[in-house]
């Protein structure tokens, strides 16, 4: 297995990766960071519970350079997995601060409309409630390098397929 130095990901990550007290990479970690880093596409599929958050987040958080729109768009099925990959996101930014927006239904839009006028670099967000902020000009997603549809298959089984090819539709093409 190698380590995490061997993966090619940036001193900030590493470092970040270390103070998280990662010893090693797991299996998904190991085959999916340094294709991820090459620019590939990925599925991924394994257990939870298994690093598939850092698996796609560690490779991001690296390559990501500044920019005034966002770059990295996370579908979750749920409120809680988006906040759980939040909190997970902001341990690998420690060492390179990123500005992480969350989105979802159930709450108000007053104050998700004033986080997306701070000019987020990543938005966490449930299929729903981004299409609808979408829709009403409150965010653009012109400038997106990465989407990653997250527990994709719960997404689906949940009906949310027709709001996330309506999303798809409006990322760049090129994205990652
Ligand atoms: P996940 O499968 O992404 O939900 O991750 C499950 C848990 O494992 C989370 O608490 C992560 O912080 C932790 N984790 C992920 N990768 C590693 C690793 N390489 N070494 C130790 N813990 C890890």
């Amino acid at each position: 297995m190698p380590s995490f130095a061997d993966l090619g990901l940036s001193g900030p990550v590493l470092r970040a990766v270390t103070r998280a007290g990662y010893e090693e990479p797991t299996p998904i970690q190991a085959q999916a960071i340094p294709e991820a880093l090459n620019g590939r596409d990925i599925i991924g599929a394994s257990q939870t519970g298994t690093g598939k958050t850092a698996a796609f987040s560690l490779p991001i958080v690296s390559t990501m350079g500044p920019s005034t729109k966002p770059q990295v768009l996370v579908l979750e099925p749920t409120r809680e997995l988006a906040a759980q990959v939040e909190d997970q996101m902001n341990v690998f930014g420690y060492y390179k601060p990123m500005n992480v927006v969350l989105i979802h239904g159930g709450v108000g839009y007053g104050h998700q409309i004033e986080a997306l006028e701070t000019k987020p670099d990543v938005i966490l967000a449930t299929p729903g409630r981004l299409l609808d902020h979408l829709e009403k000009g409150n965010l653009d997603l012109s400038e997106l390098k990465y989407l990653v549809l997250d527990e994709v298959d719960r997404m689906l089984d949940m009906g949310f397929l027709p709001d996330v090819k309506k999303i798809i539709d409006q990322c760049p093409k090129g994205r990652q």
